[in-house]
């Protein structure tokens, strides 16, 4: 199976001709609530490719949570490793987007700030089991840590997906327990000290990111493509010719295509190509996990 340890939101979303200024009140267009975090954002990624995805994480006992379970069990995430915090409120990001598509977000993390060792234990069973485990930076650092050791010691392997960029630093040693980590541009900067533009440059991070300890580096440049390099293999993937129209949780989109691809035994050059397909449909329609493409999607768009 795929384990994502990670942050579950609630998004808000609401539209409005422009963004208010301080102390301003605004009357928008409409608003909507949607599943959002980029735990569940993976999470249904690889589900909706057919993967077996179990997600780990927190929500609160209170009317965000309520949502948030059943959005993922309509989308077919497994809810029974998602644990109720007694004393935080589920994470929510409240987004505001204006005629021009230009949007500001707020995001209080709650119970996600909160998942810590004692979430690990309860779902020891599936950290042990998990071929491939997901995680990112809407946790606690250290939770991440730990979540990544149980998983390797047991077998299985680590895409790390280092979103929101860690302005203040990795604990040491943190990549030295990971198998596979995707950062994109600003990322790529905040951990190596290096802005990558192209593939060349990109060659030059990923080198960077092997010496941290991690064995795979896969550095993502947006429209620009996605350059990967391990102990064996390395190459440039061209970005799939897409209509682009929203390129909210591409990334998340690619780590749940790269999770789906290397459970079922792809080589990382194979899983990059298909993740990135992955990514590039989930820039043709709106929304985070909504816009999640099916195997048979990929599929067609890698065939073509
Ligand atoms: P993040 O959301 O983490 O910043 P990116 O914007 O780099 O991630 O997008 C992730 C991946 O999705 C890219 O590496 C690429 O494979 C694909 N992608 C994103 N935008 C486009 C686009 N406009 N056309 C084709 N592929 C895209």
């Amino acid at each position: 199976s795929i384990a994502i340890v990670g942050s579950i939101n609630v998004d808000i979303t609401t539209r409005s001709d422009r963004l208010p200024q301080p102390g301003e009140t605004l009357h928008g267009h409409s608003y909507a609530i949607n599943l959002g975090g980029k735990g569940c954002n993976q999470a249904v990624a690889a589900s909706k490719l057919g993967g077996d995805a179990k997600l780990v994480g927190r929500i609160g006992k209170d009317g965000f949570g309520d949502i948030a379970a059943q959005h993922l069990a309509d989308m077919g995430v497994s809810t029974e490793h998602v644990h109720l915090d007694e004393t935080h409120g589920t994470g929510i990001a409240v987004i505001g987007v204006d005629a021009n598509s230009e949007n500001s977000i707020i995001v209080i993390g709650g119970a996600n700030l909160a998942v810590d060792e004692s979430d690990l234990d309860r779902s020891s069973d599936v950290l042990e089991t998990a071929k491939i485990m997901l995680m990112q930076l809407e946790i606690p650092v250290e939770t991440c840590q730990s979540a990544a050791k149980k998983v390797r010691a047991s077998g299985g392997k680590v895409i790390f997906d280092p979103a929101p960029a860690p302005v203040h630093g990795l604990p040491e040693g943190f990549l030295q327990n990971v198998d596979v980590v995707t950062p994109n541009e600003t990322e790529t900067e905040i951990l190596t000290g290096f802005r990558p533009t192209n593939a060349e440059e990109a060659a030059h991070a990923a080198n960077l990111l092997r010496e941290q300890g991690v064995a795979a580096a896969v550095v993502k440049l947006g429209a620009r493509g996605v350059y990967f390099k391990d102990g064996e293999s390395e190459g440039f993937v061209e970005p799939f010719k897409v209509n682009a129209i929203d390129t909210v949780a591409a990334g998340d989109c690619f780590n749940g295509g790269l999770a789906y691809a290397l459970a079922g035994g792809k080589t990382l050059a194979e899983a990059v190509r298909f993740a990135a397909a992955c990514g590039a449909l989930s820039t043709t329609k709106h929304g985070a996990a909504t816009s999640a493409p099916t195997l048979a999607e990929v599929e067609a768009l890698m065939g073509a």
